[in-house]
């Protein structure tokens, strides 16, 4: 069985004094003995030099290396959000005239991205229920490129079919693109099959709400061609990640394995619980969530089943007002975002999946009751679980 967080405990770094934490160089730029050298490094990268923090710096080196030992890939490439991440990924694989098949449920950004500005540059993307194998198949056209999901979907936390996906993709010349985000560790989409991932490591990988932050993990060559001087998406787009927060979410992924594991007994607590108030819980680690079987056959052992539960509680009004009472009673906060140490929750339909038109969501289960919580770490989860019993009682929805 893979265990992700191993080639991180594996990694020790001695920095230019024998430091614990490699150092995080202070600069843009970076000096040449010879000119021959920098000519060089302008036709092809050379392993241990550096030409421009743009294109690559050490730390950014170091954290990449850590993300390439968690995800199991053979290498990787930071960028400065899990947006630069996802649209470096998909310029480098599409060109205008192609198509890209994605998830109907999506992030936010990631829909308004692949909707309305990609359709800009002539790349029309097909949304379509992944879940469905026969309309994959079927929505395939000559012209497509990419098949593109979400390992756990945002906000409904669908677990994506990734072998039998990565096999349709495979039969017909495709990538298979996977946004990690909410199962870093729990599931390793390139040991399943996919052949790029994705992350906004603004989440649970970093941790601490403090940086927004992104990576791709792919093959040697994929990556390498994201940082061509001539024709690479990070490259020439530019979302370089700044090398002192590179240094800091470098740390943070040291505790990765512990938060994870606390992050999902959490969220199982809280979704048993409260589906036993008699309310709608959408929770992969459920026995009543559709792919419960299948996420037991994917996920790694010892992470559980993440942070994030997917609550309906009617209507936007009682989501509203029940958010704004749980953050009275300390329960968390009223914030977009996730995989913070606090709990935070938000109502997707109003917030982060907007972007998506009202006929849409309705067609994939996003009702404006909807509240995603992001677990937090919180060692005493029953006293927890009373405030939000005493929020539910103070709202009306229990008795
Ligand atoms: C937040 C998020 C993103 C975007 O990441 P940023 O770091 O905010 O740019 C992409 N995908 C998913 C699933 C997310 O939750």
């Amino acid at each position: 069985m893979f265990d992700p967080s191993k080639a991180i405990q594996d990694m020790l770094v001695f920095g230019e004094f024998g430091d614990v934490n490699p150092s995080v160089t202070d600069s843009s730029t970076y000096t040449f003995m010879s000119p021959d050298k920098m000519k060089e490094m302008f036709d092809h990268e050379i392993e241990g030099c550096f030409l421009y923090s743009r294109h690559w710096n050490p730390i950014n080196k170091f954290l990449s290396n850590a993300l390439a030992g968690l995800e199991n890939s053979e290498s990787a490439q930071v960028t400065a959000s899990g947006m630069a991440a996802i649209s470096c990924a998909i310029l480098q694989l599409c060109n205008s005239g192609d198509e890209m098949l994605c998830s109907r449920t999506v992030y936010g950004g990631t829909y308004a991205l692949f909707k309305n500005f990609l359709a800009k540059l002539g790349i029309k993307v097909n949304f379509i229920n992944v879940h469905d194998l026969e309309v994959v198949k079927q929505a395939i056209t000559p012209r497509t490129k990419v098949i593109y999901t979400e390992s756990i979907s945002n906000p409904l936390l669908e677990v994506a079919n990734l072998p039998a996906l990565a096999e349709i993709a495979n039969q017909h010349g495709l990538k298979l693109v996977v946004d990690n985000t909410f199962s870093p560790m729990i599931i390793s989409p390139l040991r399943l099959g996919a052949h790029v991932v994705v992350h906004s490591m603004t989440k649970f990988i970093n941790g601490t709400s403090d940086c927004v932050a992104g990576c791709i993990c792919s093959d040697s060559a994929f990556i390498h061609q994201l940082s061509d001087v001539n024709m690479g998406a990070c490259m020439l787009l530019g979302p370089v990640l700044d090398s002192t927060r590179a240094a800091s979410i470098l740390k943070n992924i040291h505790s990765l394995h512990l938060r994870m594991k606390q992050h999902s007994k959490n969220a199982l607590y809280l979704a048993e619980n409260i589906e036993k108030l008699g309310f709608k819980i959408f929770y992969p680690g459920l026995p009543s969530h559709p792919q419960h079987e299948l996420m037991k056959q994917l996920m790694n052992k010892d992470f559980g089943f993440s942070g994030i539960v997917a609550w309906d509680v009617g209507n936007e009004a009682k989501a509203n007002e029940l958010m704004t009472v749980m953050q009275q009673q300390k329960v968390g906060y009223l914030a977009v975002s996730l995989g913070y140490f606090k709990t935070l929750f938000s109502a997707p339909g109003s917030s982060t999946s907007s972007e998506i038109p009202h006929d849409e969501r309705d067609k994939m289960g996003l009702s404006d009751g909807l509240i995603r919580l992001s677990v937090g770490l919180d060692n005493d989860i029953e006293t927890t679980f009373e405030r939000i019993k005493v929020s539910l009682q103070q709202v009306g929805l229990l008795q």
